[in-house]
């Protein structure tokens, strides 16, 4: 009966989501770029949100679930746009809720992995103004996996590090490369392609493999997802070329791609069965 289909309205009661409370501020991930990978919790603070903050890097699409009605103010940082200034974005986050508003700043990916989104929470609690975190699926695991690339693969890599290749002063931030080289056998690097060829060399210099795989996944999720697949001693032209914005992962694990390139494959690619040779590895042993 049409009365029992789950509606939206009852979607929330069926699945105990939060209300989303006046005077609240949401700080919600929305995916890396394909509207489809928001969260429920995500999904719902868009539908009841009276203001929405939304980033640039935020798909449109998305706010057009938004109540009629609800006002959409971009807060983005981009360059080509007139970027806001964070400490604005604070302060109107605590303005808007303190007018009893619900608050939703919807922020691109998870709103907690080089988003700031911490800077405004505080923002929020100095100011005590109540507020909830929705995680969202991070660029870094999201984007690649529409490339085809698992995070990890226990043939390829048992850890991971995330890295920004973007400190807050613009620079390439103060990490102990030598480190870094050493510490995991995949890197997930985000904003990174204006540092890439410096990163890789740092890396290089510091023992890993110049023939190392590295993938560039620009505009991931989003329909114009494009990916480069090159070598680390490539991968500062390679960056250089791509489009933004872009993830890049360095590591055994790319080599993956070449049986999981799931997208690819629905365009007609051919999946390779055994992408590690692990096989012929084992067969060898
Ligand atoms: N909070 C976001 C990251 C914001 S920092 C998240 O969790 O995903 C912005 C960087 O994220 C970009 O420079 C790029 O490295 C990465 N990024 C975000 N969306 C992306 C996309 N659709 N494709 C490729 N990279 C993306």
């Amino acid at each position: 009966m049409a009365t029992n289909f789950p509606s939206p309205q009852n979607r929330a009661a069926l699945l105990g989501l939060a209300p989303f409370e006046a005077g609240w501020v949401w700080l919600a991930g929305a995916g890396p770029g394909d509207p489809g990978l928001i969260t429920v919790l995500g999904l719902h603070a868009i539908e009841h949100a009276d203001v929405i903050l939304h980033d640039a890097l935020v798909n449109e699409a998305l706010l057009k679930l938004a109540r009629p009605g609800a006002e959409l103010v971009y807060a983005g940082k981009r360059a080509g746009r007139a970027s806001c200034k964070q400490s604005d974005i604070s302060r109107t986050l605590v303005s808007l809720a303190r007018k009893g508003k619900r608050v939703l700043r919807l922020k691109g990916g998870d709103p907690f992995v080089f988003g700031r989104g911490a800077e405004e929470a505080l923002t929020l609690a100095r100011a005590g103004v109540p507020f909830r975190i929705v995680p969202g699926v991070t660029a870094g695991i999201g984007g690649l996996a529409y490339a085809g690339i698992p995070l990890t693969h226990r043939d390829t890599n048992h850890a991971v590090t995330f890295i920004t290749g973007h400190g807050a002063d613009g620079k390439l931030p103060k990490l102990d490369w030598a480190s870094v080289a050493k510490a995991t056998p995949t890197l997930v690097l985000y904003m990174a392609r204006g540092f890439a060829g410096e990163i890789a060399d740092l890396l290089i210099a510091n023992g890993r493999s110049g023939d190392e795989p590295a993938a560039i996944v620009s505009d991931a999720t989003n329909g114009k997802q494009n990916v480069v697949v090159a070598t680390l001693s490539q991968l500062g032209e390679a960056a250089a070329a791509s489009a933004a914005p872009a993830i890049i992962v360095i590591g055994e694990n790319v080599k993956l791609r070449e049986g999981l390139d799931w997208l690819g494959a629905m365009g007609g690619k051919f999946l390779a069965p055994d992408p590690l040779s692990t096989d012929t590895l084992r067969a060898a042993i």
